[in-house]
């Protein structure tokens, strides 16, 4: 069984599981007290499953292991809505989603949270070109976003926070931040010192002189004059003038900075640890570093116990940006496409390492979905509970997409059928479909009752 060692018994994995001794030697804990602790635990799946993924922290590919209680607690950083949703997007929300679905396929509840970020500087200033109330455009662009992924099949997520309905929480937090000493004013706006976290930069894996550039590129300001380091970053705008995008909180009139919103959603939402957090690769620093600090400052305790990141897209040779210009949007696709093409045409990237979308990608997803939908409709299928099997192996050994697709681009090929008798081969192109988000299976239903 991967992710333990071969020599562990069945009741060992269990302990190990059940009390997280990552750091014990379990065979040195008596067979009776194994015993004990093995009755106690109640769900198969947290004891035989094992899955691998990247873990960006670590800087490698690791066995993922339940929490020894209750649900699968993921955060994923949503979008921060003024401008519509870009396949760049949908590939970094599909490759959670099917990650979902495969830890849901294998017996885990899963409780995703998704953010919205709707108190960010863009969306100020781009409510300002159009001339129209911010609030206006994040209502409408959230509200377009929700309505693409249900139409492209996304679980829907225990909870999609607003930034705009935690910001006195978010205060709240800022100023506890001030108390303890963890941050600072400067003029009316508040900093987070990152003096006073024992390894802000250590924890990101990225060269430090890199970290700076970064920051600024991505919406810091580490040359604010008065900062007590660059890296130093916003907890709390103060806002002193008649600028209506303001809140009167604890720590005065003003709005929170962005990092800050997050910290304190997931913690409301998901408790001060939960497992698995995730967003696109370029949230790794600074967004995520300055979560991971904030957070340690505030509970004491690391925020999430693994951080995965998709890469981004890209469109012929240039990252897919709005500010490059060069987005396709999903909404935009949806209007020629099947849902399902769009989806199986993202399946031909890995989720680290992104890649240039093609529309040809598209030609070739519509025809392994004709095929499907036509598999659907006739009593002869292939082996699909081999290619079931092999897509779960797949799935488990870091999210291998591009692998499912080829799965997927045999299958759709595959002439050697038999009539399938006992039905097991319906439930496993069933199943298939239920771990990929693809509603073309579900002419089986269809097709089985007339
Ligand atoms: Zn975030």
């Amino acid at each position: 069984m991967r992710g333990y060692a071969q020599h562990d018994t069945w009741i060992q994995r269990v302990v190990m599981t059940r009390c997280r001794f990552h750091t014990v030697n379990v065979s040195r804990i008596s067979l009776v007290w194994q015993l004990e602790i093995a009755q106690s635990y109640v769900p198969l799946c947290y004891i035989l499953y094992s899955m691998r993924f990247y873990d960006t922290q670590q800087g490698a590919v690791i066995d993922f292991r339940p929490p020894a209680h209750g649900p699968v607690r993921m955060y994923t950083c949503g979008v921060t809505p003024y401008d519509a949703a870009h396949v760049g997007h949908i590939f970094t929300f599909m490759t959670y989603d099917i990650l979902q679905r495969r830890l849901e396929d294998e017996g885990f509840e899963v409780r995703l949270v998704r953010n919205v970020t709707d108190v960010d500087e863009p969306i100020y200033v781009r409510a300002a070109e159009n001339g129209e109330d911010y609030r206006q455009l994040a209502a409408r662009e959230t509200g377009r976003l929700r309505s693409v992924l249900d139409s492209l099949h996304f679980r829907p997520a225990h909870a999609e926070p607003l930034a705009s309905e935690y910001v006195d929480q978010m205060a709240e937090a800022v100023k506890r931040l001030l108390d303890q000493g963890d941050a600072y004013h400067l003029d009316h706006d508040i900093y987070f010192d990152i003096g006073k976290s024992d390894d802000f930069e250590a924890s990101v894996t990225i060269p430090s002189r890199l970290l700076v550039p970064l920051m600024a590129e991505r919406g810091g300001d580490p040359d604010r004059h008065g900062k007590r380091h660059p890296l130093d970053f916003l907890l709390w705008k103060g806002v002193t003038d008649d600028d209506p995008i303001a809140w009167q909180t604890v720590v005065g009139r003003g709005r929170p900075g962005w990092h800050i919103e997050c910290s304190v959603m997931s913690e409301a939402l998901l408790g001060k640890q939960f497992d698995i957090h995730g967003g696109g690769v370029d949230l790794v620093f600074p967004h995520h570093a300055c979560e991971r600090a904030q957070t340690a400052a505030l509970t004491g305790s690391p925020q999430a116990r693994y951080w995965m990141h998709v890469a981004p897209t890209a469109l012929y040779g240039e990252k897919m940006s709005k500010s490059l210009g060069n987005l396709v949007f999903a909404h935009e696709l949806l209007e020629h496409w099947q849902p399902d093409t769009i989806r199986l045409a993202l399946m031909s990237y890995h989720y680290r390492t992104g890649g240039e979308w093609q529309d040809e990608r598209l030609t070739k997803a519509e025809a392994i979905r004709s095929a499907l939908q036509t598999m659907v409709s006739v009593p002869e299928l292939p082996d699909t509970t081999a290619y079931l099997a092999s897509i779960r192996q797949a799935l488990d050994d870091d999210l291998n997409i591009p692998l499912v697709w080829n799965q997927l681009c045999c299958l759709s090929r595959d002439t050697d059928k038999t009539d399938d008798s006992d039905g097991s081969r319906r439930a496993a192109l069933m199943t298939i479909g239920d771990l990929l988000g693809l509603d073309v299976v579900k002419g089986l239903d269809a097709s089985q009752s007339s």
